[in-house]
């Protein structure tokens, strides 16, 4: 898998994305990413990339042309189209479920905004969806983007030591992990459920089993009515 980001602060992604499970993801070729300075585009020759809004308003737009000259340069790069996702708070809120479809795509171009957003020609032009990564706005995509690449490359082959480790884990099938431990058996008074060191494998299957329940009903009960959920992809 091929993701591609395009910003106007490539080092802000390149940096965090070096680091850690994504970091030695990257190394072991378990996906390929590409940080893009939408900067490096514009045929402006003081290599601006924005302008004030139309109608008048605060702040400034971002000029669709050296987004539109980034994208072409991955598809040339790749020889692939990618799926375009632009980071928004207008965009669809980000979920487990959209992660595992996202985890199923070939290529993927993650567009930052910034200041007021894009001009949205750029949208109608090259955008496939928009994705939120919450109710609240951020001063620019690139959080969002490293979101998605965190949480979307852990799902493929190999970035994680074993599959197994998000198969059961919060939100995989709306419910949230159970309780985790481990050493020492008693801390600060505090003693380990004994029937995780009982070694009865059946017996800590059902528990772990009751305590997803349990706590996806205290921490998140609505989790347990999705249905009612609208917003969400
Ligand atoms: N004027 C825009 C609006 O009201 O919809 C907000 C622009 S915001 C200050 C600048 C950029 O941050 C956006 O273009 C977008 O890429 C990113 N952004 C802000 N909030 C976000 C969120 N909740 N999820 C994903 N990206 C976000």
């Amino acid at each position: 898998m091929r993701f591609d980001i395009a910003t106007l602060f490539p080092n802000m992604c390149e940096s965090v994305l070096s680091e850690s499970i994504v970091g030695r993801g990257r190394k072991n070729n378990c996906f390929t990413l590409y940080c893009h300075n939408i900067r490096d585009y514009s045929d402006d020759k003081h290599r601006r990339v924005d302008d004030y809004p139309y109608g008048g308003g605060m702040g400034m737009v971002m000029q669709p042309q050296p987004i539109y000259a980034c994208y072409q340069g991955i598809c040339e790069q790749s020889g692939s189209k990618p799926h375009v996702i632009y980071l928004s708070p207008q965009g669809k809120r980000l979920t487990q479920q959209k992660c595992h479809e996202l985890a199923s795509m070939e290529h993927i171009m993650l567009l930052c905004g910034h200041y007021e957003g894009v001009d949205e020609r750029i949208l109608e032009e090259i955008v496939d969806e928009e994705i939120s990564i919450g109710d609240y706005v951020l001063t620019g995509g690139e959080l969002g983007a490293m979101v998605i690449v965190d949480s979307v490359c852990r799902l493929l082959p190999n970035v994680l030591a074993s599959n197994e480790c998000f198969m059961e884990e919060s939100l995989s099938d709306n419910l949230l992990e159970y309780p985790q431990y481990t050493r020492p058996p008693v801390w600060n008074g505090k003693e380990v459920p004994s029937v995780l060191l009982s070694g009865h494998h059946a017996n800590i299957v059902k528990w772990r089993n009751e305590q997803r329940y349990q706590r996806t009903k205290e921490k998140r009960p609505d989790l347990l009515c999705d249905s009612n959920k609208t917003n969400d992809i």
